[in-house]
């Protein structure tokens, strides 16, 4: 494959968990010109505004350019071995698990790759948990119930070829902007029914036939009353809950109190009418996908509403065919690849887990350690309520901004500020997580770095470097492994190249025998020997890698790898996926006399987090300008606030100034406030200031869509 055409090198987006292909040219000033790749097959060309304008977002400008110890600019060598030394004393002081990592879906999965294996294989903790968790962990776990293992079954083309498509706790139009163009012309094509599940009237309505506004946090209610409809009305397919899958009795019991339409018609909000259209459309459409995101993941009971919508699919037998699945779709460009090599607090590495005394060993001989942790760490909130405790007094965020994006963020403010040893490895100069660092680690940024990343359909591309850094930026990798050599991990992290982790990543995935493979969908058997010509020149491929031609540097992708489960056997113990059996309940937080409205959050089209490098583009602020709530007009009306006029905003945990924006395009009583801005980029609100951390129990994943507030016009 050519990676480089007059100047043009094939690359990947830095944003969402599309995954676009990218070909960027280095202009003679420096700056750099990008389009879209026709040739990745995720996108085909197509970008979105954030994608459109990253070139606008390359700047030396605001960039760390020296590490830095206690305040004063030093060399590499002395930031390094003064991090190995900290680490060292902290552990030899209060053993491996005061050290934690706080890492992002924003780094290579080779950088991933190397953290992981320093904390759980060699340091021997397994508090690494990273921004994903406030993303996809609801999803992850959902997935391991019913299927044994986090896979995302489908790939975007089912979009394409489903007749009905239910957008469900997802803002598509603007979150995943190229999959919603894609999922729009195949409507124009072929006429796809599209079902929108959401509070608000979203962009992604633009192409609904029918939006159901639910009431927030009444999902399951909705899928057990599909799921139970599906029973009665004889739409289930038998033959495949009879030979492929475990336990759907209990749970249609778990279904039974919404088996009458008015039971969900009472919790959900939605008309009767409106949810027998619904219903019966599910009904009726073999070939229906079952998009969830955010919406789904953000709650106190993600991972049940997860597994709500995979009951639904498993009673149709709508996994691995066609146009029809589940289909988790993930927020960052490499929250997938995380997951992979094991960047969650509850996962060992390669899709192997905690508590099987087979994967501790093949994963202790691979990496030929006496050290691996043994048990599963602190997950994101634990963490953070750890480090204010003074349990944990080291903890090195990569990559990620906590001060801002983490819930009940002035906690964890005072935490960070109270941690003896705050590390931050990070591309730009100053944010809020920052302003706290103890040690100060300059990382590469985007189009400067090179790695891998694998995007919501298991799409591994690469992400290739287009311009050299400036000051003295090295890779996550290459910092993660010179402190790991100076803690005396020498012989572990002697890698010359990402290339040479990556293939030691894919070795890792296609490790065991074919009894302690069975339960692993992940496998990259094909990648484990490519050189560096051949890694360099990687084209997109999913996952599982079957082989890999290297005359022409192109994976063969096995029969399964655009969708799995195609032969209906699942990485189960009995190869049946499982039912999960789910019930409603109310969600954590509830309205009330002092808080009477329900703030929910979420992005806007044309930002990114917490705007360090979309907040660079003047185009892209043009869509939202400034820290705004979207408030219905009868509450506008009640609340006496006037369109564009400043709001204060109180919940239990903090307030914040916005600006108004009055639109029909909510319920009465919900106000929607995007997460955007931070202490950094605004002094008036940062949303997370607001958000208490109640955490869904199963997966550790907090609540952002339900903040009780009250409001008043300023
Ligand atoms: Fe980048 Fe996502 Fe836009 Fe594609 S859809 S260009 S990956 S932000």
């Amino acid at each position: 494959m050519t990676i480089k055409t007059d100047g043009w090198v094939k690359t990947t987006c830095a944003y969402c968990g599309v995954g676009c292909g990218i070909e960027a040219k280095t202009n003679i000033d420096g700056s750099l010109t990008v389009r879209g790749d026709a040739d990745h097959p995720s996108n085909y060309g197509k970008l979105c505004a954030k994608g459109l304008t990253l070139g606008e977002t390359v700047t030396h400008e605001g960039r760390m350019l020296s590490p830095s110890v206690a305040g004063k600019e030093c060399q590499w060598e002395h930031a390094l071995l003064e991090t190995a030394r900290q680490l060292n004393e902290i552990i030899s002081l209060h053993g491996p698990d005061a050290v934690a990592f706080y890492v992002s879906g924003q780094l290579l999965t080779e950088d991933y790759y190397v953290v992981n294996k320093l904390a759980k294989g060699f340091i021997g903790t397994s508090s690494i948990d990273t921004n994903s968790r406030l993303c996809m962990s609801s999803s992850v776990a959902g997935h391991k119930r019913a299927f044994g293992e986090d896979c995302v079954p489908g790939c975007y083309e089912d979009l394409e070829v489903a007749d009905l498509v239910v957008l469900t706790g997802s803002n598509l139009a603007w979150c995943h902007p190229v999959l919603f163009q894609r999922l729009k012309a195949a409507k124009q094509q072929r006429g796809t029914k599209v079902v929108v599940i959401d509070p608000r009237a979203t962009s992604s309505c633009e192409i609904a036939d029918l939006h159901l506004a639910l009431s927030p946090g009444s999902d399951v209610a909705l899928f057990n009353g599909l799921l139970s409809f599906l029973h009665r009305e004889k739409h289930t397919d038998r033959n495949f809950i009879a030979h492929h899958t475990d336990d759907m009795e209990l749970a249609l019991e778990y279904a039974e109190p919404f088996k009458a339409i008015d039971e969900v018609t009472m919790v959900t909000g939605i008309s009767s009418q409106d949810l027998m259209t619904f219903y019966q459309w599910f009904a009726d459409n073999d070939r229906t996908v079952t998009v969830y995101s955010q919406g789904v993941n953000q709650s106190t009971s993600g991972t049940d509403k997860v597994n709500s919508i995979i009951n639904c699919h498993l009673a149709t037998g709508r996994v691995g065919k066609p146009g029809a699945t589940p289909f988790s779709v993930t927020g960052q460009p490499n929250a997938m690849g995380g997951r992979e090599v094991g960047g969650l607090a509850n996962m060992l590495a390669a899709h192997m887990d905690f508590g099987k005394p087979e994967h501790h060993k093949l994963v202790s001989d691979f990496w030929q350690t006496d050290n691996l942790s043994q048990k599963p760490g602190l997950k994101a909130i634990e963490m953070f309520d750890a480090i204010e405790r003074g349990d944990i007094k080291a903890v090195w965020i990569m990559a990620t901004n906590p001060a801002v994006s983490l819930p009940d963020s002035e906690k964890i403010n005072r935490a960070l500020a109270k941690c003896p040893c705050v590390i931050v490895s990070d591309c730009i100069e100053d944010n809020d997580t920052l302003r706290h660092a103890t040690i100060r680690l300059p990382a590469q940024g985007w189009g400067e770095k090179s790695g891998t990343v694998t995007n919501s359909e298991r799409r591994i591309s690469r992400q290739r470097k287009l311009m050299p850094s400036p000051g003295s930026a090295m890779p996550d990798w290459w910092i993660v492994c010179e402190v790991a050599k100076k803690m005396g991990f020498t012989d572990s992290f002697n890698y010359r190249n990402e290339a040479e982790i990556f293939t030691e990543h894919a070795r890792l995935t296609a490790l065991g025998n074919e009894k302690e493979r069975q339960f692993r969908e992940l496998n990259l058997n094909g990648l484990k020997y490519i050189g560096q010509k051949e890694y360099d020149s990687l084209s997109p491929i999913q996952w599982p890698v079957a082989s890999f031609d290297c005359q022409n540097a192109i994976g063969a992708e096995s029969n399964t790898s655009a969708r799995l489960f195609t032969d209906s056997i699942f990485p189960t113990p009995n190869g049946k996926a499982r039912f999960v059996s789910v019930a409603y309940s109310l969600p954590a937080s509830q309205s009330s006399d002092l808080f009477p409205l329900i703030m929910n959050t979420g992005r806007l089209r044309d930002q990114w987090h917490t705007m360090t490098r979309t907040g660079l583009s003047s185009r892209l602020a043009e869509h939202v300008e400034e820290p705004t709530l979207f408030i219905h007009p009868k509450d506008a009306d009640a609340y006496q606030v006037s369109q564009h006029q400043l709001v204060s905003v109180s919940s239990i945990k903090g307030s914040g100034l916005f600006r108004a924006k009055i639109t029909a395009g909510l319920c009465k009583g919900h106000v929607f406030a995007p997460i955007h801005w931070s202490k950094t980029t605004s002094s008036s609100a940062s949303v997370c200031t607001l958000i208490s951390p109640e955490c869904d129990l199963n997966s550790g994943q907090p609540e952002f869509k339900i903040t009780p507030v009250r409001i008043s016009a300023v």
